[in-house]
């Protein structure tokens, strides 16, 4: 048996907003917004003066002006952030070279090998991210990352919560099946309407049925909703696109049908994109088609910044490939790999810290 992990997610407190309002000290305590200042933009990251009034990540800044009048709007400065970030991880590689970054703002780090409680440490990388960077972050401490995540959300801002091994159990059974790692908003609904609400409701599953429905996935899921998670934390992982994906209940069997459908998922990859990545260059746009006999295909090209147009023209290829109906629909970017420069000096800081890599 393997041992315990221990896991700490790291998050910074709406981070882009936190940069900017160190940045002007004159506008402290007003409702700011990063992003969604132009026509037809999105608001990025705000601060919580501004989700007070209902403002959230994502959402359209003529909707943000809506709800909160006296919204400022701040241009989105990535080198900031990005200086700020460097900074950050700095401070998580002295610990451990295991440091797994999600985006600019998060990071798991995997500190089973520190002789020393995960608690402590944690708390100790606050506090010098804080005194080194002025910005506060949230930390989940768990024996995964999926719990460590969620955790990392439960004292949000500026604190920390952990869940031990032997509180999983009881910590799972009332999560909203929303929670689990992999388990978008659509999914959600969907479970929802099977009546399976909590985590616990979907422990009710036998792993055989759990897989007629799901297939792979539902090996995964069945382990997921007890709160078990044993992929590791992995630093070199560079996100390399970005995608979803929907089955359907009932087969699609029009072209029409399936664009409208993908259009749904091309607006929540847009609001994922402005959400996780805003930061990096989109290359190409691909939409995945998996047809009734479960044959599937893949389409992509070239764009920098793709819109509905693009992925229903990319789903017309597509669709011509077989006569089948149609019983799953994906749409996704691949990014472009200009990270080169950023994983060079990500190696550079990772030989600092620990010659042996
Ligand atoms: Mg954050």
């Amino acid at each position: 048996m393997m041992t315990q992990r221990k896991i700490i997610h790291l998050d910074m407190d709406c981070f882009y907003a936190a940069v900017e309002m160190r940045e002007h000290p004159e506008l402290a305590g007003q409702p700011i917004a990063v992003g969604g200042g132009s026509r037809r933009g999105v608001v990025t990251t705000c601060n919580y003066e501004a989700r007070k009034f209902g403002v959230r990540s994502a959402m359209p800044g003529f909707q943000a002006r809506e709800r909160c009048p006296d919204l400022i709007f701040l241009p989105v400065r990535f080198d900031l952030y990005r200086a700020a970030s460097a900074k950050v991880r700095q401070i998580l590689l002295s610990y451990t070279p295991l440091v797994e970054p999600l985006s600019l703002d998060e990071a798991y780090l995997d500190v089973t090998g520190l002789d020393r409680y995960a608690w402590d440490i944690a708390k100790e990388i606050r506090k010098r991210i804080f005194e080194e960077t002025q910005l506060t972050g949230s930390a989940g401490i768990a024996p995964n990352k999926m719990l460590a995540k969620i955790a990392s959300d439960w004292r949000k801002p500026n604190g920390q919560f952990a869940i031990t091994p032997d509180q999983i159990e009881t910590f799972v059974r009332d999560l909203p099946v929303r929670k689990i790692w992999g388990v978008g908003p659509k999914g959600a609904e969907k479970f929802e309407q099977q009546g399976i609400r909590t985590c616990g409701d979907l422990q009710k599953i036998e792993l055989p049925e759990m897989v007629r429905r799901h297939g792979k996935w539902g090996q995964e899921l069945y382990q997921l909703c007890r709160g078990l998670d044993d992929r590791p934390v992995e630093p070199n992982r560079i996100r390399k696109s970005l995608s979803n994906e929907c089955t359907f209940l009932d087969n699609l069997t029009t072209l029409e049908e399936c664009q409208r459908e993908l259009d749904k998922l091309v607006d929540e990859l847009e609001q994922e994109l402005s959400a996780k990545a805003l930061d990096r260059p989109v290359h190409k746009a691909f939409v995945k088609v998996k047809f009734a006999d479960f044959t599937r295909t893949t389409r992509e090209c070239v764009s920098l910044s793709p819109t509905r147009e693009t992925y229903r023209a990319l789903l017309a290829e597509a669709y011509k490939r077989s006569p089948q109906p149609v019983r799953l629909l994906g749409s996704g970017v691949r990014f472009s790999e200009d990270t080169e420069e950023e994983r060079s000096s990500f190696q550079q800081l990772l030989s600092l810290v620990n010659p042996i890599v």
